[in-house]
């Protein structure tokens, strides 16, 4: 039951709940212990095309398959959190901006190879980072990963813009 509260159902990443929690105490950590992570946030390129094209059951399955991905290529402390329909946020603790940088386009590789049920599917990234230092809040950390995200769309998708 205490794993059903926090997990998403259609996907078995980590819920919007969690998300808030981790984030929080990951945001006290690094206040007060000195603790800097990273943050990305990742959105399907082109997937309403997808479900369009394919369904909307293929769309889940392909959500689904992407989150498998991203659990394959992250640490088990690091945290997989469907974010909205068909974006995440993926928390990487202890993790430089640098490091978070080379994980999102190890990530970001990994998916645009990845043969999924119905075709080849890309993923756009942003990633910010919580200074050991600053004061920061989820909500800014979240706003700032979303701009990077923002510009890995404009930019032209399949990329990662940190
Ligand atoms: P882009 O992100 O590249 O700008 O284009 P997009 O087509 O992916 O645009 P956007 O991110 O706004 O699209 C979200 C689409 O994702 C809309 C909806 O069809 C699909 N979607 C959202 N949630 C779900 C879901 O739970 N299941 C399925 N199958 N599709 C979903
Ligand atoms: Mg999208
Ligand atoms: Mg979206």
């Amino acid at each position: 039951v205490q794993r059903l509260a926090i997990t998403d159902t259609l996907t078995g990443g980590y819920n919007r709940r969690y998300l808030d929690q981790f984030l929080a105490k990951e945001i006290q950590r690094c206040a007060r212990y000195q603790h800097g992570f990273s943050l990305i946030m990742l959105d399907i390129d082109g997937f309403k095309a997808y479900n369009d094209a394919h369904g909307h059951p293929a769309g889940d399955e392909a959500l689904r398959e992407v989150v498998r991905l991203l659990r394959h290529n992250l640490r088990v402390v690091d945290v997989v959190a469907r974010y909205g329909g068909e974006e995440f946020i993926i928390v990487l603790p202890e993790t430089s901006a640098e490091r978070a940088l080379s994980v999102a386009e190890k990530i970001r590789a990994v998916v645009a190879a990845h043969p999924f049920a119905h075709g080849r599917l890309t993923v756009s990234l942003g990633v910010a980072y919580c200074p050991a230092e600053a004061e920061s809040t989820p909500d800014a950390l979240i706003a700032s990963a979303d701009e990077a995200l923002y510009r890995a769309k404009r930019g032209g998708r399949d990329r990662v813009v940190s």
